[in-house]
């Protein structure tokens, strides 16, 4: 039983706590994605931005 077609959606997926928005796991995460909190670097120095209460 193979799929032709890989879904992307079976591939995990994160919220960015900065942005809101949903982020796929990528290749380059495969060993760190336990850890990964942030779409991109970007987000990751705006880290300090997020409103909190
Ligand atoms: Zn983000």
């Amino acid at each position: 039983m193979k799929r032709k077609k890989p879904k992307k959606q079976d591939l995990p997926q994160k919220i960015c706590p900065v942005c809101e928005r949903p982020f796929t796991w990528r290749k380059k995460w495969e060993k760190v994605w336990d850890e990964v909190r942030y779409c991109s670097q970007r987000c990751k120095r705006n880290k300090n931005n997020i409103l909190t209460n």
